[in-house]
Protein backbone atom coordinates (compact mmCIF):
# COMPACT_ATOMS: atom_id res chain seq x y z
CA UNK A 1 0.00 0.00 0.00
CA UNK A 2 0.79 3.73 -0.40
CA UNK A 3 2.95 4.76 2.47
CA UNK A 4 1.57 8.71 2.15
CA UNK A 5 -1.58 8.17 1.13
CA UNK A 6 -4.37 11.02 1.73
CA UNK A 7 -1.08 13.03 3.50
CA UNK A 8 -0.56 16.92 2.40
CA UNK A 9 3.87 17.07 2.66
CA UNK A 10 5.45 20.73 2.72
CA UNK A 11 9.01 20.11 1.31
CA UNK A 12 11.29 23.79 1.26
CA UNK A 13 14.39 23.98 -1.40
CA UNK A 14 12.41 21.96 -3.58
CA UNK A 15 12.73 23.20 -6.90
CA UNK A 16 16.43 22.44 -7.85
CA UNK A 17 16.14 19.98 -10.30
CA UNK A 18 19.39 17.84 -9.41
CA UNK A 19 18.33 18.20 -5.57
CA UNK A 20 17.30 16.23 -2.85
CA UNK A 21 14.19 18.37 -2.52
CA UNK A 22 12.63 17.63 -6.04
CA UNK A 23 13.83 13.76 -5.52
CA UNK A 24 11.84 13.76 -2.42
CA UNK A 25 8.92 15.68 -3.92
CA UNK A 26 8.98 13.16 -6.74
CA UNK A 27 9.25 9.72 -4.29
CA UNK A 28 6.50 11.30 -1.99
CA UNK A 29 4.32 11.94 -4.80
CA UNK A 30 4.34 8.39 -5.95
CA UNK A 31 3.65 7.12 -2.47
CA UNK A 32 0.25 9.30 -2.38
CA UNK A 33 1.09 12.65 -1.12
CA UNK A 34 -0.21 15.68 -1.96
CA UNK A 35 3.43 17.96 -2.66
CA UNK A 36 3.83 21.30 -1.89
CA UNK A 37 7.20 22.83 -3.39
CA UNK A 38 8.73 25.83 -1.90
CA UNK A 39 11.76 27.36 -3.60
CA UNK A 40 12.80 31.07 -3.59
CA UNK A 41 11.37 31.34 -6.78
CA UNK A 42 7.37 31.01 -7.52
CA UNK A 43 7.70 30.05 -11.27
CA UNK A 44 10.73 27.75 -10.66
CA UNK A 45 8.89 26.38 -7.76
CA UNK A 46 5.65 26.10 -9.55
CA UNK A 47 7.68 23.99 -12.40
CA UNK A 48 9.21 21.97 -10.13
CA UNK A 49 5.43 20.95 -8.48
CA UNK A 50 3.85 20.56 -12.25
CA UNK A 51 7.22 18.55 -13.52
CA UNK A 52 5.54 15.81 -10.46
CA UNK A 53 2.37 15.50 -12.01
CA UNK A 54 -1.18 17.05 -11.53
CA UNK A 55 -2.25 18.35 -8.06
CA UNK A 56 0.81 19.45 -6.39
CA UNK A 57 1.86 22.98 -5.76
CA UNK A 58 4.63 25.05 -6.03
CA UNK A 59 4.92 28.34 -4.00
CA UNK A 60 8.11 30.96 -3.54
CA UNK A 61 9.08 31.05 0.23
CA UNK A 62 12.61 32.33 1.26
CA UNK A 63 12.75 30.29 3.99
CA UNK A 64 14.68 32.65 5.96
CA UNK A 65 11.34 35.52 6.30
CA UNK A 66 9.10 34.83 8.72
CA UNK A 67 6.26 36.12 6.87
CA UNK A 68 6.70 34.20 3.79
CA UNK A 69 7.18 31.03 5.85
CA UNK A 70 4.01 31.79 7.34
CA UNK A 71 2.02 33.04 4.00
CA UNK A 72 3.46 29.26 2.73
CA UNK A 73 1.33 27.31 5.59
CA UNK A 74 -1.58 29.46 5.29
CA UNK A 75 -1.48 28.52 0.95
CA UNK A 76 -1.04 25.31 1.56
CA UNK A 77 -4.03 24.95 4.14
CA UNK A 78 -6.11 26.94 1.32
CA UNK A 79 -5.07 24.99 -1.28
CA UNK A 80 -5.44 21.11 0.59
CA UNK A 81 -6.80 21.78 3.98
CA UNK A 82 -4.11 20.15 5.75
CA UNK A 83 -0.40 20.10 6.31
CA UNK A 84 0.57 16.51 7.47
CA UNK A 85 4.47 16.20 6.74
CA UNK A 86 7.19 19.00 6.90
CA UNK A 87 10.85 18.32 5.09
CA UNK A 88 12.99 21.00 6.30
CA UNK A 89 14.97 20.85 3.26
CA UNK A 90 16.58 24.40 2.39
CA UNK A 91 19.78 24.94 2.64
CA UNK A 92 23.11 26.50 0.99
CA UNK A 93 26.85 26.12 1.82
CA UNK A 94 30.01 27.85 1.00
CA UNK A 95 33.69 26.53 1.06
CA UNK A 96 35.26 29.07 3.21
CA UNK A 97 37.75 28.72 6.48
CA UNK A 98 37.21 29.88 9.79
CA UNK A 99 39.09 33.16 8.99
CA UNK A 100 37.30 34.04 6.08
CA UNK A 101 33.87 34.31 8.08
CA UNK A 102 32.67 37.42 7.22
CA UNK A 103 29.41 38.55 9.71
CA UNK A 104 27.05 38.51 6.66
CA UNK A 105 27.82 35.30 5.40
CA UNK A 106 28.01 34.33 9.00
CA UNK A 107 24.62 35.65 9.00
CA UNK A 108 23.22 34.13 5.73
CA UNK A 109 24.33 30.49 5.95
CA UNK A 110 22.71 30.61 9.51
CA UNK A 111 19.62 32.28 8.17
CA UNK A 112 18.63 29.66 5.47
CA UNK A 113 20.30 26.87 7.55
CA UNK A 114 18.90 27.29 10.81
CA UNK A 115 16.69 30.34 11.52
CA UNK A 116 14.65 29.06 8.13
CA UNK A 117 13.95 25.56 10.31
CA UNK A 118 12.82 27.23 13.09
CA UNK A 119 10.31 29.47 10.87
CA UNK A 120 9.12 27.07 8.84
CA UNK A 121 8.32 24.77 12.04
CA UNK A 122 6.83 27.63 13.58
CA UNK A 123 4.30 28.48 10.57
CA UNK A 124 2.95 24.41 10.58
CA UNK A 125 2.88 23.35 14.15
CA UNK A 126 -0.34 25.19 15.01
CA UNK A 127 -1.85 23.44 12.03
CA UNK A 128 -0.14 20.22 13.01
CA UNK A 129 -1.74 20.47 16.89
CA UNK A 130 -5.30 21.39 15.06
CA UNK A 131 -4.81 18.22 13.19
CA UNK A 132 -3.75 16.00 16.34
CA UNK A 133 0.01 14.95 14.85
CA UNK A 134 2.38 15.61 12.29
CA UNK A 135 5.84 14.34 11.00
CA UNK A 136 9.12 17.17 10.60
CA UNK A 137 12.08 15.86 8.87
CA UNK A 138 14.99 18.52 9.09
CA UNK A 139 18.33 18.39 7.24
CA UNK A 140 21.34 18.26 9.10
CA UNK A 141 24.68 17.20 7.66
CA UNK A 142 27.50 14.54 8.17
CA UNK A 143 29.24 18.19 8.86
CA UNK A 144 27.92 18.72 11.41
CA UNK A 145 29.34 15.51 13.13
CA UNK A 146 32.66 15.63 11.63
CA UNK A 147 33.32 19.35 12.10
CA UNK A 148 33.27 19.68 8.26
CA UNK A 149 32.42 18.02 5.07
CA UNK A 150 34.28 18.65 1.71
CA UNK A 151 32.68 21.95 0.49
CA UNK A 152 30.66 23.55 3.85
CA UNK A 153 32.71 25.81 6.21
CA UNK A 154 32.46 26.01 10.19
CA UNK A 155 29.75 28.12 9.80
CA UNK A 156 27.92 25.29 8.08
CA UNK A 157 28.79 22.70 10.78
CA UNK A 158 27.70 25.05 13.25
CA UNK A 159 23.67 25.85 11.49
CA UNK A 160 23.73 21.80 10.85
CA UNK A 161 25.10 21.47 14.02
CA UNK A 162 22.50 23.90 15.60
CA UNK A 163 19.38 22.17 13.45
CA UNK A 164 19.88 18.70 15.34
CA UNK A 165 19.66 20.87 18.84
CA UNK A 166 16.83 22.70 17.28
CA UNK A 167 14.96 19.45 16.23
CA UNK A 168 15.50 18.02 19.84
CA UNK A 169 13.92 20.71 21.48
CA UNK A 170 11.08 20.74 19.00
CA UNK A 171 10.76 16.57 19.30
CA UNK A 172 10.33 16.99 23.41
CA UNK A 173 8.33 20.09 23.32
CA UNK A 174 5.77 19.00 20.69
CA UNK A 175 5.82 14.83 21.22
CA UNK A 176 2.74 15.26 23.44
CA UNK A 177 0.98 17.37 20.36
CA UNK A 178 1.81 13.88 18.12
CA UNK A 179 4.27 15.45 16.14
CA UNK A 180 7.01 14.21 15.47
CA UNK A 181 10.66 15.69 14.70
CA UNK A 182 13.75 14.08 13.05
CA UNK A 183 16.99 14.76 11.19
CA UNK A 184 18.40 13.19 8.54
CA UNK A 185 22.68 13.69 8.39
CA UNK A 186 23.83 12.97 4.54
CA UNK A 187 27.52 12.32 3.79
CA UNK A 188 28.50 13.54 0.12
CA UNK A 189 24.88 13.65 -2.07
CA UNK A 190 25.70 13.57 -5.51
CA UNK A 191 23.81 17.38 -6.18
CA UNK A 192 24.34 20.65 -7.53
CA UNK A 193 25.36 22.13 -4.11
CA UNK A 194 28.56 19.62 -4.17
CA UNK A 195 29.49 17.03 -7.31
CA UNK A 196 28.22 20.12 -9.65
CA UNK A 197 31.46 21.85 -8.44
CA UNK A 198 33.81 18.94 -8.34
CA UNK A 199 35.18 17.58 -11.26
CA UNK A 200 35.63 13.96 -11.71
CA UNK A 201 39.20 13.28 -10.41
CA UNK A 202 38.18 15.07 -7.34
CA UNK A 203 35.18 12.43 -6.70
CA UNK A 204 36.89 9.80 -7.23
CA UNK A 205 39.49 11.01 -4.40
CA UNK A 206 36.68 11.31 -2.11
CA UNK A 207 34.74 8.10 -3.19
CA UNK A 208 38.00 6.05 -2.56
CA UNK A 209 37.58 7.76 1.22
CA UNK A 210 33.91 6.64 1.78
CA UNK A 211 33.09 2.78 3.24
CA UNK A 212 30.70 2.44 0.38
CA UNK A 213 32.95 3.39 -2.54
CA UNK A 214 30.92 5.99 -4.38
CA UNK A 215 28.89 9.43 -3.28
CA UNK A 216 25.10 9.44 -2.40
CA UNK A 217 22.16 10.02 -4.97
CA UNK A 218 19.50 12.36 -4.06
CA UNK A 219 17.02 9.11 -3.96
CA UNK A 220 18.86 7.76 -0.99
CA UNK A 221 18.08 11.02 0.96
CA UNK A 222 14.51 11.16 -0.43
CA UNK A 223 14.11 7.35 0.69
CA UNK A 224 15.13 8.32 4.52
CA UNK A 225 12.70 11.36 4.45
CA UNK A 226 10.33 9.29 3.36
CA UNK A 227 10.79 6.91 6.62
CA UNK A 228 10.36 9.95 8.52
CA UNK A 229 7.65 11.49 7.32
CA UNK A 230 5.65 8.10 7.03
CA UNK A 231 4.04 5.81 9.94
CA UNK A 232 6.57 3.27 9.61
CA UNK A 233 8.48 5.84 12.20
CA UNK A 234 5.29 6.19 13.58
CA UNK A 235 7.29 5.93 17.04
CA UNK A 236 11.01 7.52 16.30
CA UNK A 237 11.37 11.08 17.58
CA UNK A 238 14.36 12.91 18.40
CA UNK A 239 16.07 11.09 15.93
CA UNK A 240 18.79 11.85 13.36
CA UNK A 241 19.32 8.88 10.68
CA UNK A 242 23.00 8.97 9.34
CA UNK A 243 22.82 8.56 5.29
CA UNK A 244 26.67 8.64 4.54
CA UNK A 245 27.71 5.54 2.77
CA UNK A 246 29.68 4.89 6.07
CA UNK A 247 31.80 8.01 6.71
CA UNK A 248 31.35 8.00 10.08
CA UNK A 249 32.47 4.77 10.93
P1 LIG B 1 20.50 22.13 -3.95
O1 LIG B 1 21.31 23.36 -4.04
O2 LIG B 1 20.24 21.36 -5.20
O3 LIG B 1 19.11 22.41 -3.24
C1 LIG B 1 18.93 23.42 -2.29
C2 LIG B 1 17.64 24.14 -2.62
O4 LIG B 1 17.35 25.09 -1.59
C3 LIG B 1 17.70 24.92 -3.95
O5 LIG B 1 16.58 24.60 -4.72
C4 LIG B 1 17.69 26.37 -3.49
O6 LIG B 1 17.07 27.24 -4.42
C5 LIG B 1 16.90 26.28 -2.20
N1 LIG B 1 17.11 27.41 -1.30
C6 LIG B 1 18.27 28.08 -1.05
N2 LIG B 1 18.05 29.08 -0.20
C7 LIG B 1 16.73 29.05 0.12
C8 LIG B 1 15.90 29.84 0.96
N3 LIG B 1 16.38 30.89 1.63
N4 LIG B 1 14.58 29.53 1.03
C9 LIG B 1 14.08 28.49 0.32
N5 LIG B 1 14.82 27.71 -0.48
C10 LIG B 1 16.14 28.00 -0.59
O7 LIG B 1 21.28 21.20 -2.91
P2 LIG B 1 20.93 19.80 -2.21
O8 LIG B 1 22.20 19.04 -2.18
O9 LIG B 1 19.72 19.17 -2.77
O10 LIG B 1 20.65 20.32 -0.73
C11 LIG B 1 19.48 20.09 0.00
C12 LIG B 1 19.83 20.13 1.47
O11 LIG B 1 20.71 19.04 1.78
C13 LIG B 1 20.55 21.39 1.95
O12 LIG B 1 20.04 21.77 3.22
C14 LIG B 1 21.98 20.94 2.09
O13 LIG B 1 22.71 21.72 3.01
C15 LIG B 1 21.77 19.53 2.56
N6 LIG B 1 22.90 18.62 2.43
C16 LIG B 1 23.38 18.33 1.20
C17 LIG B 1 24.43 17.45 1.08
C18 LIG B 1 25.02 17.09 -0.25
O14 LIG B 1 26.06 16.46 -0.28
N7 LIG B 1 24.39 17.45 -1.36
C19 LIG B 1 24.99 16.85 2.22
C20 LIG B 1 24.45 17.17 3.46
C21 LIG B 1 23.41 18.05 3.56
Amino acid sequence: SLLLEGKVAMISGAASPRGIGLATARMFARHGAKVVVLDLDEKAAAEAAASIGPGHRGYACNVADRDACQKAADRAVADFGRIDILINNAGITQPVKTLEIDPASWDRILDVNLRGVLYLSQAVIPQMKKQGGGSVACMSSVSAQRGGGILGGPHYSAAKAGVLGLAKAMAREFGPDNIRFNCVTPGLIDTDITSGKLDDAKKAEIAATIPLNRLGKADEIAGAYLFLASELSGYITGAVIDVNGGMLI
